[in-house]
């Protein structure tokens, strides 16, 4: 994917805002990343948002509330859609606005998430990773990240971390989280495929270093972009 957002390579130092996405499997320690990166760009005195889908649009907390909704047995294709709908949305009115103000801005998970999630991961009939991406591709017009950063973990480590997690919030997983390992270890198969496409998008790291390890590294990803 190229930035069609830019011609030359974003970086933080200059007046050019820089779009930053993480992937990895749910236990990943995503959510931690992202939160720490923010804090990082704030630290450095660069205006930052973070943001994940659907971002805080009407239309995209509808189409969250449909996906998430156990009674809602929808077909993998409806909910394609539905993804790159709600993602459509979100670049349009946050993520877009922000960088063309000079506001750096970090996304937990992307179009790659649809990919792995929905291409690589579900498998259904006819659906394959090259549609997935060629759907949100055009949903996002042309809003690619400047760095991907993909954490990986084991499923069986993102499992135990994720079961600790609603444990301690006494919630009900979603629909999604209910899949089981295998669809996990799809997904996270499908993001190292992703990975080895393209590696110059991406940075790989290690899920299971200490979260401070891990910004670190991040940061030095992003501050050499
Ligand atoms: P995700 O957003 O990918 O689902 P979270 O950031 O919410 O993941 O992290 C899931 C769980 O794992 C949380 O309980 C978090 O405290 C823990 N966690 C996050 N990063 C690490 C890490 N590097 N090492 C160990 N545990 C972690």
């Amino acid at each position: 994917m190229v930035s069609k957002r830019m011609n030359k390579v974003n970086n933080i130092w200059g007046n050019q805002a820089v779009f930053i996405t993480i992937e990895g499997i749910d236990g990943s320690g995503k959510t931690t990343q992202v939160q720490k990166l923010y804090e990082r760009f704030l630290a450095a005195g660069k205006p930052c948002i973070m943001t994940r889908e659907p971002g805080g649009t009407p239309v995209g907390d509808a189409i969250r509330a449909l996906l998430l909704s156990p009674e809602m047995d929808m077909n993998s294709y409806t909910e394609m859609f539905l993804y790159a709908a709600s993602r459509a949305e979100h670049v349009k009115q946050i993520i877009l606005p922000a960088l063309e103000k000079g506001i750096n801005v970090i996304c937990d998970r992307f179009v790659d998430a649809s990919i792995a999630y929905q291409g690589y991961g579900l498998q259904p009939e006819g659906m394959t990773p090259e549609l997935v991406r060629m759907v949100n591709e055009t949903a996002v017009a042309g809003v690619f990240p400047d760095l991907t950063i993909i954490i990986d973990v084991e499923v069986s480590v993102a499992e135990q971390r994720i079961g600790q997690r609603f444990a301690q919030l006494q919630q009900n997983i979603d629909r999604i989280e209910r899949r089981g390992s295998a669809f996990y270890e799809r997904v996270r198969q499908g993001l190292k495929a992703l990975y080895e496409l393209e590696p110059e998008r991406y940075l790989w790291v290690d899920g299971t270093r200490s979260s401070e390890e891990l910004t670190e590294r991040i940061w030095q990803a992003v501050t050499q972009l």
